[in-house]
């Protein structure tokens, strides 16, 4: 395993392994990794000849007065763990190289960037988009693993890839959860032992109304108020959305069809924690 730490370089080395003719899966990450993300690397070196770890915190894609500066980092475990699932490349690069002095472009997916976590964190999936499609553009990719935990990010991304013909496949894998449900995340460290019970009603809601669609209830507002009694429980949860969407343009969908996302965003104290379900 060879880690690069500039762009550049890392460039070089996918010029020398597309002349081989060989395939090449992206993994884009911000790191302090988990099962998580294990899923993605490993399905990536099932898939591929080469498999291309990125860790950055992307600090375009955090808001002023978000957690960028204590986002959680352990570069050395993270490597480690590179090491152990296989992965060929790991690409740790600087914030200066990925955004030089005078850096001016962005990309911007109109409309589906601006519902759910769009709509709390404005500005967010446009630094996603834009660091991706960097990333896309330096490791060259035949295929890009994306984890649903983050749905409405694969959904941006594949509709960026699709619109800017860009040659990359992208593939989206389950998401990874604790036993006892919690979607694993990497914030998932900032909750004390009392949150991290009280965040996992935030599955639980997302069952219930698997359980409650399953049973025949097609009305997605009475689903979400159901969900919402279950969240509102928790002394320290806060819902910031709870919505029942279409799939591809996360409209609010009022009677459920199969194949409709239900996805959550809650604070838990100080955390803001999301998860969601396809509705199949
Ligand atoms: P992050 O480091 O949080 O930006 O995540 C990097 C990639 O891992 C994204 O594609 C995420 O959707 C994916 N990912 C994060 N958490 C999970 C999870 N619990 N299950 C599956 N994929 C995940």
């Amino acid at each position: 395993m060879k880690v690069y730490r500039n762009v550049r370089s890392l460039a070089k080395k996918v010029s020398e392994i597309k002349r081989l003719n060989d395939t090449v899966g992206l993994v884009p990450t911000m790191g302090f990794l988990h099962e998580g993300h294990i899923s993605l690397i490993r399905k990536a070196r099932k898939d591929m000849d080469h498999v291309i770890v990125s860790i950055f915190v992307n600090p375009t894609q955090f808001g002023p007065g978000e957690d960028f500066k204590k986002y959680p980092r352990d570069l050395k475990r993270d490597l480690d763990i590179c090491r152990k699932e296989g992965a060929d490349i790991v690409f740790v690069p600087k914030a200066k190289d990925i955004y030089p002095d005078g850096y001016s472009t962005y990309i911007s997916v109109r409309g589906i960037t601006e519902k759910l976590c769009g709509a709390s964190r404005p500005g967010h999936f446009r630094g996603v988009a834009t660091v991706v499609a960097k990333l896309f553009n330096i490791t060259a990719p035949d295929i890009a693993y994306f984890g649903q935990k983050d749905a409405q990010q694969a959904i941006i991304i594949k509709k960026m890839a699709e619109d800017l013909n860009m040659r990359v496949k992208v593939k989206v894998m389950p998401v990874v959860r604790e036993k006892n449900g919690l979607a694993m995340s990497s914030r998932n460290v900032y909750l004390s032992r009392r949150e991290r019970i009280q965040a996992q009603s935030i599955y639980r809601a997302l069952r219930l109304a698997k359980e409650l669609f399953h049973g025949g209830e097609k009305d997605s507002g009475i689903i979400i108020n159901k969900m919402k009694r279950v969240i509102g429980k928790q002394a320290e949860t806060k819902i910031d959305y709870i919505k029942v969407v279409g799939i591809k343009n996360l409209e609010d969908v009022k009677k459920i069809s199969r194949g409709s996302l239900v996805a959550i965003a809650a604070w838990v104290g100080k955390t803001r924690l999301i998860d969601n379900v396809i509705l199949n």
